[in-house]
């Protein structure tokens, strides 16, 4: 059960690549509910969609994969294949969102930001993993982040100095306005 669980969020992290390179940056896509909402996350910075939004399509995507899954693995180890994908879904979004508000935590937390916001500010056909930079490294679109130039007005709260109205010291090394 736990080798399901594993797999349940190693499919996660390929299906977080997959919808936001293709459903969120290829112009095909871009009409599609998913398309449209991420368009206005990167236009806004502070936008995310509506957690009913999120909620509805993870509930539909439990209803199609519950029964292949159980029917595949048996009843115990398709569960947890299904609830280490959505469990880890969870944390996806979870890590997303904290990006934006907070300043990272530790090593990781630091990575995570710089990996996502040279994605948003530097070049947005990069770095599409938010997580890990696994699938990234697979498909050829990981790009080691160097100082990520940030426009002032999607600056995020946790990176400007309300009292200079520039970077914080702390982070002056590996972010700067433009
Ligand atoms: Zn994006
Ligand atoms: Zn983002």
């Amino acid at each position: 059960m736990i080798v399901a669980a594993a797999c349940g969020v190693l499919s996660w992290t390929l299906l977080e690549y997959l919808i936001h390179r293709w459903m969120g940056h290829d112009r095909r896509f871009r009409r599609t509910p998913f398309g449209v909402e991420h368009v206005r996350h990167h236009i806004e910075g502070n936008y995310f969609a509506p957690t009913w939004k999120k909620g509805i399509a993870a509930a539909l995507f439990v209803a199609v994969l519950i029964g292949p899954a159980i029917a595949l693995a048996g009843a115990a180890r398709g569960a947890a294949y299904v609830v280490g994908l959505v469990g880890f879904y969870g944390v996806y979004e979870w890590l997303h969102r904290r990006e934006h508000t907070h300043a990272g935590v530790g090593p990781y937390g630091r990575w995570a930001r710089r990996h996502h916001f040279h994605h948003h500010f530097v070049d947005g056909r990069k770095n599409h993993g938010v997580t890990s930079p696994l699938w990234d490294l697979v498909f050829g679109t990981y790009e080691k982040p160097g100082t990520i130039r940030v426009p002032q007005k999607l600056c995020m709260a946790w990176l400007l100095d309300p009292a200079t109205g520039d970077v914080r010291s702390e982070h002056a090394a590996t972010y700067e306005l433009r």
